[in-house]
């Protein structure tokens, strides 16, 4: 349908944020873990994009608008658990079933929250940063791409 060359295709944003890739190269991973664990370490961010070079904060205290970004995914996720719940085991006001929704979906926003804190930064950066808004002029040095834990 489309006249989409192959040869230099964008990767797919949906498909980037859901990777916690740079907004900008949709390359290099956003955080200096990729995994949730430990959850102690697990916001911490590169100064830059190890691809691109793209700024992670690009301002001091850039992230604090996204409690809003991951209230708002909390309540979608209490929405969707509402419908599937719903779905699946039906609720009703004559029965305790009400409070076992609660009980679940709660269960289940709480449990998601590292989640849904780390994909609320992506979003958020995602919000103010295009695809190629930066890019690196020197080529990568793969040489110096150490993880920062081990710098001396
Ligand atoms: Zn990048």
């Amino acid at each position: 349908m489309s006249t989409n060359t192959n040869a230099d295709k964008k990767p797919s944003v949906v498909k980037a944020i859901f990777n916690m890739q740079c907004p900008s190269c949709r390359k290099g991973h956003m955080y200096k873990q990729k995994s949730m664990f430990p959850l102690k370490t697990m916001l911490d961010m590169p100064e830059e994009c190890p691809v691109c070079g793209q700024k992670m904060e690009p301002q001091t205290g850039f992230y604090f608008g996204t409690g809003y970004v991951s209230y708002a995914l909390s309540v979608a996720l209490f929405v969707f658990n509402l419908v599937w719940y719903w779905t699946f085991f039906g609720i009703s006001y004559k029965d305790n079933s009400i409070f076992y929704y609660l009980i679940t979906s709660i269960s289940i926003v709480v449990l998601m929250q590292p989640y849904i804190m780390r994909i609320s930064r992506v979003l958020y950066l995602y919000l103010f940063v295009r695809y190629g808004a930066h890019t690196k002029d020197q080529p990568v040095d793969h040489d110096h791409a150490i993880p920062s834990g081990n710098r001396a």
